[in-house]
């Protein structure tokens, strides 16, 4: 064979290997929508085979649907539903017990500002319902005299309260976790890149196409404004704000984010953001460091390996942490 053929062919191949290299094989993405944990939750699954993508974004939700079942204080039958209507300790799944144990890990951290026995509280509140109420001092004192560490008690597989007047609400934490869990079933599937956004909590698997992903933080008072952009990969993003589930009254803004020391909403911060390496962790810290405030929070964020957050404070200043991986 003469020089100029396998010229010919050496150029079709770099030709056809520079259109493989511009797009390998076909990316699809499967992505749907789901009500679950009374938010809006999209899971989205990039890959190039269609069916596993379907299969595994229906089993991801079929994950947070069970744990809906499990964690919900929403709902009666829920393990914490029965925590809480028991007087005396119960035995709960290895998997609650181990979710309660290390919300109790965050509690400590965070000096009692994560805080999951505020079940009474939230009642008193019912900020998500059409009719809020703004309790008392003396409606809120036996809601959280009670309150504190060993409120929530431990003892071999069973789990108990310290007092009739603590209920148990995992709210600040089995979000984060759910997402995590989803995430967990579209890896064990096969996906390696996708998205789970769990009203405002975001867990992220792999890359985008070789590159970050990039996630917008909305500022607290102008929905349509984005403060900055993160630059992410494989970790979780998760906000905290007093935008979402709020009211107002006579001009006060009254939302779900509650101090434990008074049972009422706190009061330091607009909105907090925290990257971690899973949601569970990124959630409970931004709800922790949303009552904590900017200055103790941000403090706690620094000593955190492999954490780090976006404060906007009460007067919407904006605190970063060092390693905030951030662009305009
Ligand atoms: P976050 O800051 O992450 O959490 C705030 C929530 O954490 C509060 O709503 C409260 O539950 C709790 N909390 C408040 N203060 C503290 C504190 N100091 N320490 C620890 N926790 C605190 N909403 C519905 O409307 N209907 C439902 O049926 C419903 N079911 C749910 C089931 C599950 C399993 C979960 C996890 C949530 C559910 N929710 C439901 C949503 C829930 O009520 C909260 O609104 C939501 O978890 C708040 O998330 P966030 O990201 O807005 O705020
Ligand atoms: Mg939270």
């Amino acid at each position: 064979m003469g020089k100029r053929p396998l010229l010919v062919i050496a150029l079709i191949v770099l030709i056809l290997f520079v259109a493989w290299l511009r797009h390998p094989g076909q990316e699809k993405a499967v992505s749907r929508t789901a009500l679950i944990l009374g938010t809006l939750v999209e899971i989205t699954a990039y890959g190039e085979d269609q069916d596993l993508l379907d299969a595994a974004v229906t089993g991801a939700f079929a994950e947070m649907q069970r744990l809906e079942k499990q964690l919900s204080s929403y709902l009666p039958d829920s393990e914490i539903s029965r925590l809480n209507l028991s007087p005396d300790p119960i035995e709960l799944s290895g998997e609650t017990r181990a979710l309660i144990s290390r919300g109790e890990e965050i509690a400590r951290l965070s000096d009692g500002a994560f805080e999951m026995g505020l079940g009474g509280v939230k009642a008193l509140w019912q900020i998500e319902s059409e009719q809020p109420h703004i309790p008392t001092d003396a409606e809120l004192q036996p809601a959280v005299s009670g309150l504190g560490p060993g409120d929530i008690v431990i003892q071999g597989s069973l789990i108990g309260r310290r007092s009739p007047e603590v209920l148990v609400d995992l709210g600040g934490i089995a979000k984060g976790y759910a997402a995590d869990r989803a995430l967990e079933v579209l890896k064990e599937a096969g996906v390696t890149s996708a998205t789970i956004n769990a009203g405002g909590d975001i867990a992220m698997l792999g890359s985008h196409n070789g590159k970050p992903w990039r996630i917008g933080i909305q500022h607290p008072r102008h929905q349509d404004q984005i403060l900055l952009t993160l630059e992410v990969t494989d970790q979780a993003v998760v906000t905290s704000g007093d935008y979402e589930r709020f009211f107002e009254r006579d001009g006060v803004r009254y939302h779900h984010i509650f101090d434990p020391a008074s049972g009422r909403p706190a009061r330091l911060c607009q909105s907090v953001t925290i990257l971690a390496g899973d949601a569970e962790s990124a959630d409970a810290l931004a709800t922790a460091v949303f009552v904590m405030g900017p200055e103790t929070g941000l403090a706690l964020i620094e000593g955190l390996p492999d954490v780090e957050g976006l404060i906007v404070t009460a007067d919407g200043q904006l605190l970063k942490s060092a390693g905030l991986p951030w662009r305009d």
